[in-house]
């Protein structure tokens, strides 16, 4: 990913509009890239900075909130890695299973004779 496109996509990653596999490249991207990363903290200072003004919580930790927001990203992201995993596992084991039980079936039936 290019940092003008990194630029591009850090006021929907803010509203939380990426696609998962955007997401991760955004966030490889952002890992490596102080000036995009930086990019990411003014925005995100502003955008969080008007929604606590208009909340008026006294709650003034922006730096803090947009690193915990990273952090649950990479998270939501290495779940969904994890079901991948999982569920390509289970389509492994799934054809496993059935190509032992043609050769099983075609082994009785060989022994019945029928072939
Ligand atoms: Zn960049």
């Amino acid at each position: 990913m290019t940092c003008k496109e990194a630029e591009r996509l850090v006021i929907p990653y803010i509203h939380h509009q990426l696609d998962d596999d955007t997401m991760s490249e955004f966030l490889e991207h952002i890992e490596v890239c102080p000036n995009c990363k930086e990019e990411l903290e003014i925005y995100y200072t502003v955008e969080a900075g008007i929604r606590q003004l208009d909340k008026d919580t006294g709650h003034y930790n922006i730096k803090g909130d947009m690193e915990a927001d990273l952090q649950a990203s990479r998270q939501r992201l290495h779940g969904i890695h994890v079901l991948d995993v999982a569920r390509y596992a289970a389509d492994t084991l799934i054809v496993i299973s059935v190509a032992m039980m043609l050769v099983l079936q075609a082994r009785i039936w060989w022994q019945c004779g029928i072939f």
